[in-house]
């Protein structure tokens, strides 16, 4: 049997009031572990600044191994070149030699100080890592101690939704669709409100204009399944809604 208009206007009122409460549910859900979020975040932020003190590291490893093993090339071209110097002869190709050996030696020198620069930047790093580290597990042990406090009642209002969502369902299931798609309609442009109480002093409850007479009268006997002239919200007549006016509501919350 479907319902009348004026078992709609009520189902349309008690269906306006669940939707605010989802709305304040999921807005508190939202909020309730700001504290909680904000410590997940300084704790990604630390973690990401880890990462790149590790890259710093790799790389400053990176060069000087690569340093290290143009030395031992150099080394063992020395090595070679002294034992021959000692048994040439010829002035020329003797200072040839000695020049080529004097450039080999600079340049292991040059090596030896990149090493020591890279040794240096490691070392630096490894302080980093050490301090980001400490910095790292104090921030996740806050973001835990944080979660906890919150976990209780976030699980309440959790199931709070659930409730509010079988409500909701339950209510749509007795709705004609079209109301069902007009009201959604209109919620969906007017800040989630789609249903305006008409008020005892006959002006919309949402937007407060004055709503004609006629109209009201209609509203009121459940005549009619009519719009807010001025903000187009679905009215219903506050002896028609069970629940507080969810326009008001929603302005005070
Ligand atoms: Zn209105």
């Amino acid at each position: 049997m479907p319902l009348t208009i004026a078992e709609q206007l009520v189902q349309l009122a008690e269906l306006a009031r669940v939707d605010h409460k989802q709305k304040v549910t999921a807005d508190r859900l939202e909020a309730l572990p700001a504290a909680a979020k904000k410590a997940d975040a300084q704790a990604l932020k630390i973690k990401v600044e880890l990462d790149s003190v590790a890259a710093r590291k790799a790389t400053a490893e990176q060069v000087k191994r690569g340093a290290e093993a143009e030395i031992a090339d150099n080394r063992a071209k020395l090595r070679k070149w002294e034992a021959r110097a000692n048994d040439i002869r010829g002035e020329r190709e003797h200072a040839a030699l000695s020049s080529e050996i004097g450039g080999a030696k600079r340049h292991v020198r040059e090596l030896e100080d990149v090493v020591l620069e890279q040794m240096q930047t490691v070392e630096t790093a490894d302080k980093d890592a050490a301090t980001l580290q400490k910095k790292y597990a104090s921030t996740v042990d806050d973001a835990r101690g944080e979660w906890q406090k919150v976990d209780g009642d976030l699980a309440v209002m959790r199931t709070e939704v659930e409730a509010t969502r079988t409500q909701r369902q339950a209510i749509l299931a007795v709705l004609p669709p079209l109301v069902v798609r007009r009201y959604e309609q209109i919620a969906a442009k007017k800040q989630g409100v789609g249903v305006a109480i008409l008020s005892m002093q006959d002006t919309c409850g949402a937007c407060n204009r004055i709503v004609p007479p006629q109209l009201c009268i209609q509203v009121m006997k459940g005549q009619v399944l009519e719009s807010c002239p001025a903000c187009m919200r679905i009215l219903v007549h506050h002896s028609q809604a069970q629940g507080q006016n969810p326009a008001s509501e929603a302005s005070n919350g």
